[in-house]
């Protein structure tokens, strides 16, 4: 059996969940959830499909309105142009990656990353039998992965790119000229690209680029998107895994013999969403940049620090040295015990000396949190 480590941030929430459920009042800026109320369309098409007081199974693949409707959605926001059988539904982004990993790996392939990355990735890559491979990046370089980084990176076992923008936890946003040299050499080096974009509607300075807007290279990228941050539906649990061509990949058979597809209620409540996306994301979109302007502005009043306030995402990463500490799993342990704030460790994101504030949830929480950390430091 292969032995996974939990999520780290999902480890923290789940404490936060447990104090908050023991009367303890926990300030989290732990896991990157826009808390907010659904939007009335996405209330609205859950619920007429309830009242029809049907439950078959759901179609593997995804009901056909919201594979439509994703495909509007990239095509109008992404500058792509994929249909609706290029789209499969899943539960949730997590889950897409998961199992693309699994239909395109082979045993001990190597999966590059970028450092900071996204928590879950090294697990993932494990439990689909392959063999993360991390590849270092820095502050001075605003945390790019660069053409340099890639190329030396490489040897005879990579397989896939899993490339991250807009990226969770730095908030990185690369340019069309900046993917098209990854995207050169992955083809060079014939590496699959699996872009994780579940950002891409949440960004607040400059543009979003998607790697399915490059016709060239179409055929070798598979997209990673998801409902949880775009629309704020996390618990409803629907992503998207995109391909030009399923053909040749096996992972309608993994969503077969796994999950059989995802509920069709969410599938219902994601189209209300999918279908009214400029609406739907402005809604979530909008209110994230007040929390994250409030996150900057009350941090900047409290800590006497002006951070270089982040482009996208819902994340802030900030260097321990700030508070005078250096371990960021002792610091996270204590801020929770001590001040009753969750945090992650930047350790948990392949960058120990940092941490990782989620700024998505109220605007209340978020002062009144910022304010219990001062104190307590
Ligand atoms: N990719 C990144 C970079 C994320 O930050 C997350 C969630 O935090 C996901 C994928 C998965 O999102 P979900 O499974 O909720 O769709």
């Amino acid at each position: 059996m292969v032995r996974i480590e939990p999520s780290g941030t999902v480890s923290v929430y789940s404490q936060v969940m447990e104090r908050r459920h023991n009367g303890e009042r926990i300030y989290n800026f732990s896991a990157g959830d826009p808390l907010l109320p659904n939007h009335p369309l996405i209330t609205e098409a859950a619920m007429s499909y309830l009242q029809k007081g049907e439950s078959p199974y759901p179609s593997v693949a995804g009901i056909p309105e919201l594979r439509q409707s994703a495909a509007n959605w990239l095509n109008a926001t992404c500058k792509t142009d994929y249909t609706a059988d290029q789209i499969l539904v899943t539960p949730g982004g997590k889950f897409a990656l998961y199992s693309l990993l699994l239909a395109v790996l082979e045993k001990e392939d190597e999966v590059l990353f970028a450092a900071p990355y996204w928590v879950s990735y090294p697990g993932i890559v494990k439990l689909a039998g392959g063999i993360p491979k991390i590849l270092a990046t820095h502050p001075e370089n605003g945390w790019k992965l660069t053409p340099d980084i890639l190329l030396h990176s490489l040897s005879t076992k990579s397989k896939v790119l899993l490339f991250n923008n807009a990226c969770n936890p730095t908030g990185v946003l690369y340019t069309r000229q900046e993917i098209q040299a990854i995207l050169d050499i992955a083809k060079e080096a014939g590496l699959q690209v699996i872009s994780d974009e579940v950002y891409s509607g949440i960004v607040y300075e400059g543009e979003f680029v998607s790697c399915g807007s490059f016709a060239e290279h179409r055929e070798r990228v598979f997209l990673v998107q998801s409902c949880s941050k775009n629309f704020a539906m996390a618990g409803w649990r629907i992503g998207f895994a995109i391909a030009d061509d399923w053909k040749d990949i096996e992972l309608r058979h993994v969503l077969t013999q796994t999950a059989t597809g995802c509920p069709t209620i969410c599938q219902w409540a994601a189209y209300g969403a999918v279908e009214h996306f400029d609406e739907v994301n402005r809604y979530v979109a909008q209110a994230m940049q007040r929390r994250r302007d409030i996150f900057y502005t009350q941090f900047h009043k409290l800590f006497s620090v002006e951070l270089e306030i982040t482009k996208s995402g819902l994340y802030a990463f900030v260097p321990l040295a700030l508070f005078e500490a250096t371990d960021s799993v002792h610091f996270c342990h204590q801020a929770l015990e001590q001040a009753h704030v969750a945090l992650v460790p930047g350790l948990y994101f392949g960058a120990e000396g940092y941490v990782r504030f989620a700024f998505s949830d109220t605007e209340e929480n978020i002062a009144l949190g910022l304010q219990s950390l001062a104190k307590w430091l």
